[in-house]
């Protein structure tokens, strides 16, 4: 009889509760939001729709790792922690130690919002399901197009400039021995006109991501990116690092060194070096993930298609990300309004507050808005950012936390940011017609045995992957030393770590 009375009450539980209910929440925010999130219009719409008071434990993103782990170990528990960044394993260590609770049951009972993402989406599922089959955790998912045309299908992209190109009477390059040639004239003539020979041909930041070369790879085989890892078209995971083009694109950049085309800091420059010189508009190509962060939305710079191989070969290599962050928000075991608590965190999912959790709201009479709310269409319309910086901006008045943006919202929801607008077209139109490969390697969810072997081997196997690197680029011998880095590899673990992705990408896969 209980049972049933609680049944019927939990059924009937809806918003807005009658009594007030306090639940206590850990969160971070950017120094420049307000000290008590409830200060932000989200928040307070929130607690005028649902009654629920949530009381804040707020720290500043610097310090919250510290504070979150100092909370989770002396016992002193919140009922749920939001934008809790968690990684895989922290989220399996603190499952195994019952600090946090598994939550697919709250998922099918009480989660309306977040199961009609799942079931539009179901790749998600599976990458947040832990190999024992619990869900410990809810996402934050930012789609920006989808498939080959996601905005993080390729992260390095090049950039050309253009202006040194019509000065010096040159085509886009088309091939690799054309931007050789580009490169040897960016050099040598001056199109800066200045007199001098302070060019810089070719820049990049020798490491994994935004500012690597990896993109020139392309030409030569499977292509490079900053995991090393691609699946190719008959399900396979491979190492690109060890791909028989990899060494061919070596040659052709040890090429362009000896030409003296590569900046001499491209090995061990930070990111402020390479602004700096960016900005001075000394580069002939470059790298990063938006020209207007190093050299501006102008037209100095374009994007250069991806180039043929000797052979002809084109490829572009598709990066492993994707808008995905598996422990956005935990539930503790201290927790006594599981239901309560998984009904607020529903809302979040809801599209329109996905929208505002993730960039900002309508509406604030007292702050810059990023959306304007169109009655008629229902639509969160981005408005102009007027110079305002859009990440300080967003930072004042968005949540972040558990959220989904699917990309078939955009044209109905809400609107793309222009940022984002403007790379998806480039993505499309230059980057996708010459991507082979069909699929990305997903966030697969490892076990924490999984999880410590990967770990314990990248560090050596990919250190060592860049080393090298860096050595042949600069003094060739890269076919003189083949044979020993290739047993190198296996003796740093590879056809380990080949194993055990292969395994993870099949059982996501399945
Ligand atoms: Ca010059």
């Amino acid at each position: 009889m209980v049972r049933l009375l609680q049944k019927i009450i939990s059924l009937k539980m809806s918003f807005p509760v009658k009594e007030k209910v306090t639940l206590n929440f850990m969160t971070q925010s950017s120094p420049l939001a307000p000290k008590d999130p409830n200060e932000k219009l989200i928040y307070k719409r929130l607690e005028k729709e649902t009654n629920v008071n949530i009381k804040w434990k707020n720290y500043t993103s610097d310090v919250f790792v510290e504070k979150r782990n100092l909370a989770m170990s002396s016992g002193d528990l919140p009922d749920a922690i939001l934008d809790a960044a968690y990684g895989d394993y922290d989220l399996l260590k603190l499952a195994k130690d019952g600090a946090i609770v598994p939550v697919e049951d709250l998922i099918e009972k009480h989660m309306p919002n977040l199961r009609k993402v799942l079931k539009e989406a179901p790749e998600y599922k599976a990458m947040m399901t832990a190999p024992d089959g619990h869900i410990y955790s809810f996402p934050w998912i930012e789609e920006l197009g989808s498939g080959k045309e996601s905005i993080h299908s390729v992260d390095d992209f090049p950039w050309i400039n253009v202006e040194w190109l019509k000065k010096l009477g040159l085509k886009m390059p088309k091939t690799t021995e054309e931007l050789k040639k580009v490169l040897i004239a960016f050099k040598t003539k001056d199109p800066n006109g200045n007199g001098k020979a302070d060019e810089i041909p070719l820049a990049f930041i020798g490491k994994p991501g935004g500012e690597d070369l990896a993109f020139l790879f392309g030409s030569f085989g499977l292509g490079e990116n900053w995991d090393h890892t691609v699946v190719q078209n008959n399900g396979k995971v491979a190492f690109t690092s060890s791909d028989a083009g990899y060494k061919e694109g070596i040659k052709f950049l040890h090429e362009l060194y000896k030409e003296e085309l590569i900046d001499v800091e491209a090995f061990e420059q930070d990111w402020n070096t390479y602004l700096a010189k960016g900005k001075d508009n000394r580069y002939g190509l470059y790298f990063t993930w938006d020209k207007a962060n190093i050299t501006g939305m102008n037209n100095k710079y374009d994007l250069m298609p991806p180039l043929a191989g000797p052979d002809g070969h084109v490829n572009v290599t598709r990066t492993n990300g994707m808008g995905f962050d598996r422990g956005r928000m935990v539930i503790t075991s201290a927790n006594k309004n599981l239901e309560l608590t998984a009904k607020w965190i529903d809302k979040l999912y809801d599209p329109t507050q996905s929208v505002q959790d993730n960039w900002g709201t309508y509406g604030d009479k007292k702050l810059q808005n990023i959306f304007e709310y169109d009655k008629s269409t229902k639509m969160l319309k981005h408005l102009p950012l007027n110079g305002s910086a859009p990440v300080e901006l967003r930072q004042k008045t968005s949540i972040g936390g558990p959220l989904a943006i699917l990309d078939e919202y955009y044209g109905k929801v809400t609107t793309k940011p222009d940022d984002a607008a403007w790379r998806l077209n480039l993505m499309k139109d230059v980057m996708v017609p010459h991507m082979t490969a069909e699929n990305i390697y997903p966030k697969v969810f490892f076990s924490l045995d999984d999880l410590d072997a990967l770990s314990t081997i990248e560090t050596d196997l990919f250190a060592y992957v860049i080393r090298k690197r860096a050595e042949w680029i600069q003094n060739g011998k890269v076919d003189k030393d083949w044979n020993n880095y290739m047993k190198e590899l296996d003796r740093l673990g590879l056809q380990e770590w080949l194993k055990i992705k292969q395994s993870g990408y099949d059982r996501n896969h399945k």
